[in-house]
């Protein structure tokens, strides 16, 4: 046996997935002194390769729609930035029969913090006491008046921008200067304001001041593709770098943990892991594990972490380990705004997200049904994508000067709206298992 195999190196703290969790957990517990080795199923990101913010559809081989490969890719397609799928290779899973949940995951250094839509609200204090309040669900153990302080933190290490409003539903936190609405947020804004629907600025993880030395938004509007100055927030750009500055963290990527072993003394003592280059099963050891490995994920490696002290997977006493998931869900509609196609040429420039959205506005009154939902927006004059004008050759048949004139009237004059909440019908999951914020 050699030396390396008697004596293995003992971390302080071994984190299990690099995401928007382990990412800070990675950074708070560096910082503090403590050595810290983090596994990445997924590999490392590489902004100036992967990112794709500044390139226009024909620079891409298949104009950015994607073939597929490893990631069965839909949503996010050559364009996006990498790694994140409905569908992994290798990683099948199933659903109840009847139910239609899709499981969108990252597999890269960052995790979804890459993919995600950098939306950053809190949640309101009736979010941490439902059970008390509707009688529905769980209460927190924690209150929000707990919590508001760490928010805080976040809010001013990451950089939000937002407004002071005053919302039960939507409370307000650090906020920097939000970028100006765009015309087609001015016209829902108008509209809002008329039937007394509250419609403010977005709260978003991107930052329009320097901030710890990162730039502002240069607004390309392109922040799904990636953003080189990281000026929006991602685990991978904000937090991972913080933790390797410090020298004592270890990021061992391309490997998938397994199990937890549990040593002799009943406590968790290493991660057993698949190096998935080398298909060759490896352990690390420490003192303490955090698994943050997302939601679903975190469930399944527990539950698959049996021995003979937790026959039914590890910190699974009460045997609610992999159950009772409740997911934030959306559903959308979009509608065509014919005063739109009049509108002159005009600077759409903005952040990659909404400037202005409908926070949960019922929340002083009795509705027939529980809680609620925001509603975010969307449309208007952004860079044309892949299928931007499907609809229009539905509409003009042929091509030449006709088809091409019909999508420069009809281009810009489309509003979408999110309704993002608990109380929607379930179409798809990018958020496993948080609550919803509104
Ligand atoms: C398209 C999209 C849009 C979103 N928009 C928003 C939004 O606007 N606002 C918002 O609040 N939230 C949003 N979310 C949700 C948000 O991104 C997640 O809630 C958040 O990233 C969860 O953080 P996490 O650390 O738990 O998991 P993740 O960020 O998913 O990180 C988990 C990491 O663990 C790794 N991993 C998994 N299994 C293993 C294993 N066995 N071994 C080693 N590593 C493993 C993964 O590769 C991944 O890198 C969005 C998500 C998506 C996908
Ligand atoms: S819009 Fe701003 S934050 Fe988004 S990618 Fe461009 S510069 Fe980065």
């Amino acid at each position: 046996m050699s030396q390396i195999a008697r004596s293995p190196k003992i971390y302080d703290v071994c984190i299990i997935g690099s995401g928007a969790a382990g990412g800070t957990a990675a950074k708070v517990l560096t910082e503090g002194g403590l050595n810290v080795v983090m596994l990445e199923a997924g590999p490392p990101l590489n902004p100036e390769k992967d990112f794709k913010e500044h390139l226009w559809p024909y620079q891409l081989p298949h104009r950015g729609v994607g073939i597929g490969g490893n990631l069965k890719h839909e949503l996010n397609d050559e364009f996006m930035a990498p790694n994140g799928a409905w569908e992994i290779e290798g990683e099948p899973y199933t659903s109840a029969p009847g139910s239609r949940f899709r499981w969108f995951r990252s597999r890269i250094v960052g995790g979804r913090t890459n993919h995600w839509g950098r939306i950053a609200l809190r949640f309101a204090p009736v979010d941490f006491k439902s059970r008390s309040t509707d009688g529905m669900g769980d209460d927190w153990p924690v209150s929000y008046q707990e919590v508001a302080p760490y928010y805080d933190k976040v809010e001013s290490y990451i950089g939000v921008f937002g407004t002071k409003e005053n919302i039960p539903s939507a409370p307000d936190g650090i906020f920097l200067p939000p970028p100006r609405p765009r015309c087609t947020e001015t016209i829902i804004k108008s509209a809002c304001d008329k039937v007394n629907v509250l419609c403010i600025p977005s709260r978003l993880a991107v930052i329009t001041q320097p901030v710890n030395g990162r730039l502002p938004c240069h607004y390309c509007g392109q922040c799904g593709r990636g953003c080189l100055t990281a000026s929006n927030f991602s685990s991978s750009q904000v937090m991972i770098p913080v933790a390797q500055k410090t020298g004592r963290f270890t990021l061992i990527t391309g490997a998938m943990a397994r199990e937890i072993v549990v040593g002799k003394n009943g406590k968790a003592e290493a991660v057993s892991y698949i190096d998935k280059a080398t298909r060759t099963e490896n352990r690390v050891y420490a003192k303490s594990f955090i698994v943050a490995a997302s939601a679903c994920e975190s469930a399944r490696l527990m539950l698959n972490s049996r021995s003979s002290t937790f026959p039914d997977g590890i910190a699974n006493s009460s045997g609610a380990l992999g159950r009772y998931l409740t997911d934030t869900v959306g559903s959308s509609g979009a509608g065509y705004f014919p005063q739109l196609e009049k509108m002159p040429p005009h600077n759409h420039d903005g952040v990659g997200g909404m400037h202005m959205y409908v926070p949960w506005w019922k929340f002083d009154r009795r509705n027939d049904f529980l809680r609620g939902y925001h509603i975010e927006l969307y449309g208007g004059r952004g860079m044309p994508g892949v299928g931007e004008f499907d609809d229009v050759c539905e509409e003009a048949e042929g091509y030449g000067l006709d088809l091409k004139r019909t999508c420069r009237r009809r281009y810009g004059t489309f509003i979408g709206f999110e309704g993002r909440g608990e109380m929607i019908p379930n179409e798809h999951c990018y958020c496993d298992g948080s609550p919803t914020a509104a």
